[in-house]
């Protein structure tokens, strides 16, 4: 599934119905801070097209995992963060606490993190 999807918020989001300053937005990919940041430093990284989680990566051509992380790293270097560092965490699933089904990866940083893994 990566057709765009009215009722995801990510979705509205990418295709400008609903706010966001984007901190970086290119065809394949876009972050944008998260509305409830847990660091200084939080963006949301996604494709633009809608991907529900890691389990439909397949679904891409194989360099897509290498220029998601790429694009993270451009985004944290947006952001200042590239020397500071940053943490970058998927949720996927129930039991990872996914709350939107639109494939996303966290950016935390701008501050020490404490230890999570
Ligand atoms: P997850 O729990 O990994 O699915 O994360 C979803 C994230 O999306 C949460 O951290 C929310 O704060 C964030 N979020 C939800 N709606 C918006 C929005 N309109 N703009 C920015 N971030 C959002
Ligand atoms: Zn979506």
């Amino acid at each position: 599934m990566s057709a765009v999807v009215d009722e995801c918020v990510f979705c509205r989001i990418i295709g400008g119905q609903i706010p966001a300053e984007f901190v970086l937005k290119e065809a394949e990919f876009v972050a944008f801070p998260d509305i409830n940041p847990k660091a200084r430093v939080h963006l949301l990284v996604m494709p633009t097209a809608h991907i529900r989680s890691l389990n439909d990566i397949d679904s891409q051509d194989a360099g897509f995992g290498q220029r998601m992380l790429s694009f993270v790293a451009r985004a944290a270097a947006v952001s200042g963060v590239s020397e500071s560092g940053y943490r970058v965490i998927s949720n996927n699933g129930p039991d990872g606490g996914q709350e939107v089904d639109h494939l996303h990866l966290h950016v935390l940083g701008g501050t020490l993190l404490g230890d999570l893994v």
